[in-house]
């Protein structure tokens, strides 16, 4: 039976490559396996699998009765619709444990480090399989873009050490310009329409019963976003109206200011306040110093809302 291997909604590259290079380490310990995506690729992922010869996953997006295992995610908002129906066989995964639960025993990683593919590295190393050239390559890039270059408060030790590792395998020797080349493209918005950009990278988070939506664009300068800023704006209203969300936060954030200005939709935009001593003004605050949703954004605003 086939297996799928598949990361979260709004796939980013870490979600993509790293679905990759799980379906090769089971295919390659006897697990017939295929990665596919919940969606279509962003830019520098795109940019990414070209580099290493890799096409992209196909989409797809109903597992009811099938083999899974879910990479970059344990949250049922990031899965599909009939996840429930689906046999989760395994998570590899470095955020928060979500809510999926099994009838059955399941192959757990789940590490508090900067990227899946960090956890992978040590995968192939515990089953003592080589890491293919091709493989390393979109592994690698996968935590330049996690840990935004090892600059991102999620990054670990761990995280370089397999960056490095990694490296040596890919024959890549300068990951400060081979990161800030992925930056680059993924910057690069002329032309894309403005809810593609919401969506780009956009998670749904439950709160307190509510549903909190959190988008973030990184960008290798702020002003880049100048031009589309007031339809961002707009649009992450008429994105928390559709939804019957409590709020949608879309966070702009300069990798090389190391910090992010934070867009607010919301019912009550209090809970910024509360959750970082910021008064935001026009819809909108800087946030100096934050450019990791999962560690410095997602734990305060649950703060707030656990009251
Ligand atoms: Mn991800
Ligand atoms: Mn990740």
């Amino acid at each position: 039976m086939t297996m799928y291997v598949f990361g979260h909604k709004s796939p980013d590259s870490d979600a993509v490559c790293s679905a990759i290079a799980l379906a090769n380490l089971k295919s390659r310990t006897g697990v017939e396996a295929v990665p596919v995506a919940q969606g279509k690729l962003n830019p520098e992922t795109s940019f990414i699998l070209n580099r290493y010869g890799f096409t992209a996953p196909d989409v797809m997006n109903s597992f009811a009765g099938q083999q899974i295992m879910l990479v970059d995610f344990s949250d049922k908002a990031q899965g599909p619709e009939d996840l429930d129906k689906a046999d989760i066989v395994g998570i590899v995964d470095h955020h928060k444990l979500g809510d999926v639960t099994t009838p059955n025993p399941v192959e757990c990683w789940i590490w508090p480090v900067g990227c899946s593919s960090t956890v992978l590295k040590s995968m192939y190393d515990f089953y003592g399989v080589e890491i293919p050239k091709d493989v390393a390559g979109i592994m690698l890039c996968s935590i330049l873009s996690d840990t935004v270059i090892f600059k991102s408060a999620t990054c670990t030790d761990r995280d370089k050490a397999a960056a490095e590792a990694l490296a040596k395998i890919a024959g890549e020797t300068d990951l400060q310009s081979l990161g800030m080349e992925m930056f680059k493209v993924k910057s690069a918005i002329a032309g894309t329409p403005v809810r593609e950009l919401v969506m780009r990278d956009y998670k749904d988070f439950k709160m307190g019963g509510n549903t909190i939506g959190i988008g973030q664009l990184e960008v290798v300068d702020l002003s880049l976003l100048d031009e589309v800023k007031a339809d961002l704006a707009k649009d992450i209203q008429a994105l928390k109206t559709e939804g019957g969300r409590h709020s949608v936060l879309l966070l702009l954030t300069d990798i090389i200011k190391e910090g992010s200005e934070m867009l607010i939709a919301s019912d009550d935009a209090s809970i910024v306040t509360k959750a970082f001593g910021q008064q935001p003004a026009d819809g909108k605050v800087w946030l100096s110093g934050v450019m990791s949703r999962k560690k410095q954004v997602v734990p305060p605003l649950e703060k707030v809302f656990a009251g």
